[in-house]
């Protein structure tokens, strides 16, 4: 590979912006359209490919019910508030209406597009041609460095398969729209690495929306489930979900268990209840009357799947007939199923994880404009920040809020 320096001078863009996925393409485009002229740095060949593959490939680009109280982690819970409150849904929507792009609710407000995630990406590409945003691809910042009139950007090009170019170029204003470690084939550390420069604080960035792994014990008798899901209510750090559980050869995901990722921590146990629906103590004494001689397996058939019951049969319980089980054995069954305490041998970390949790510490930033207080013309957008949504289109709605209010400041 032949490495070439180059030193330009960027005096033709009033700012450059550093990633073009979600938050970054956002920026670019309303700084675009308040007449600033944008150099969109992408490390990548493609734009916008975490929004391609979001979604299963179409996309959940936004939720309907996204409020930045309830929905979002961060060590400071209020830093997101006010760019939630400035664009919301109905803000995106509204853009993605003047495309004509075909979209359906699935579940609990959450909008995906009917055909593709492409729609999203071609739309955010038209608008950010109409107001004249450059997108370099193949373009990765390896540091940003405060210069006595803005900043410094080193780059390093991909020119063709064997040549790499280096430049650095100098510009008034930066927005660090990098965002987080997911997806490591796209994925970099350049966010807390610059903060880590610029001696902000990082709250420390783990895998999130993650599925968590079997433990030596479970994955002997429950890794032949996969495949087999269940409606449960998953507990984990205080928070609860309820939704769909999945088993899989390598350990538990599924929406309710990628939702209680964001809130354990590795060593913590997870809770779950895979019948939160039923008064499990009062049914069981009822069947114990009406079907004595029916077995505990037979009967529990009737409310959890075949497979799982047959594999945790005289494992989590002795199958045995209803008419034989003491107050104790009828108890400790329906703690097993109620209150399965489930200890993940790990996560499957960053190469599944749909997010970062954590990252660039929010008070270092203005939460109105995104400019760090401590350094003029240093922005910080997306998942880069110590900002984290819950499943459901909500990371992609701060992305959209965070990149739109920053822009209006640039
Ligand atoms: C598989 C998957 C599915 C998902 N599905 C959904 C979903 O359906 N709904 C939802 O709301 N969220 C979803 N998410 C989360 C969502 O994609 C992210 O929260 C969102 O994209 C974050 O936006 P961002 O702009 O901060 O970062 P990104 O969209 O990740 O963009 C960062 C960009 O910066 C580039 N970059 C990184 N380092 C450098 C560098 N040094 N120099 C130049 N460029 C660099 C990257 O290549 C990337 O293009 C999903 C994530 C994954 C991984």
């Amino acid at each position: 590979m032949n490495d070439t320096a180059v030193k330009s001078n960027a005096a033709d863009f009033d700012v450059i912006i550093v990633g073009a996925g979600a938050s970054g393409l956002m920026c670019a485009i309303h700084a675009g359209r308040r007449g600033r002229k944008v150099l969109l740095l992408e490390k990548g060949p493609k734009p916008g490919l975490k929004i391609l593959v979001s979604g299963g490939g179409r996309c959940n680009f936004t939720n309907l019910w996204a409020d930045p109280q309830a929905h979002y982690l961060s060590a400071n819970e209020h830093f997101c508030i006010s760019a939630m409150r400035r664009y919301g849904s109905a803000d995106f929507i509204d853009m993605v209406n003047a495309y004509g792009i075909a979209y359906h609710e699935k579940k609990l407000g959450q909008l995906f597009c009917d055909h593709s995630a492409r729609d999203i990406v071609d739309m955010l590409l038209a608008e950010a041609d109409k107001v004249g945003v450059v997108l370099s691809l193949n373009s990765e910042v390896t540091s940003i460095r405060p210069v006595a009139d803005g900043y410094e950007i080193h780059t390093a090009a991909l020119k063709s398969a064997a040549q790499k170019v280096n430049s650095s170029q100098r510009v008034r204003s930066v927005v660090l729209a990098s965002g987080g470690l997911s997806m490591p084939k796209i994925a970099s550390d350049l966010a807390y690495r610059t903060a880590a420069q610029l001696h902000m604080r990082v709250v420390s960035p783990s895998p999130a929306l993650v599925p968590l792994t079997w433990n030596n014990a479970d994955r002997l008798l429950l890794a032949q489930l996969s495949g087999v899901a269940i409606d449960s209510m998953v507990s984990a750090g205080g928070q609860a979900f309820r939704e769909n559980l999945l088993f899989t050869h390598r350990g538990l995901s599924g929406p309710a268990i990628l939702q209680a990722s964001s809130y354990w921590r590795p060593g913590d146990p997870v809770e779950i209840n895979l019948l939160p629906d039923l008064d499990l103590a009062s049914w069981l004494a009822a069947q114990q009357q009406q079907r004595p001689k029916a077995l505990v397996s037979t009967t529990l058939k009737a409310v959890l799947p075949n497979r799982f019951v047959d594999a945790v049969a005289n494992q989590w319980f002795r199958d045995q007939t209803l008419g034989s089980l003491s107050n104790v054995q009828r108890q400790q069954i329906v703690s097993a199923f109620t209150q399965w305490i489930f200890k993940p041998g790990g996560s499957e970390g960053y190469r599944t994880a749909e997010v970062t949790l954590g990252g660039i510490c929010t008070e270092e930033f203005s939460s109105k404009t995104f400019e760090a207080k401590r350094y003029q013309g240093f922005y910080a957008i997306g998942e880069a920040l110590d900002v984290t949504g819950w499943l459901g289109g909500y990371n992609f709605q701060w992305a959209w809020a965070s990149g739109y209010c920053c822009a209006q400041y640039l």
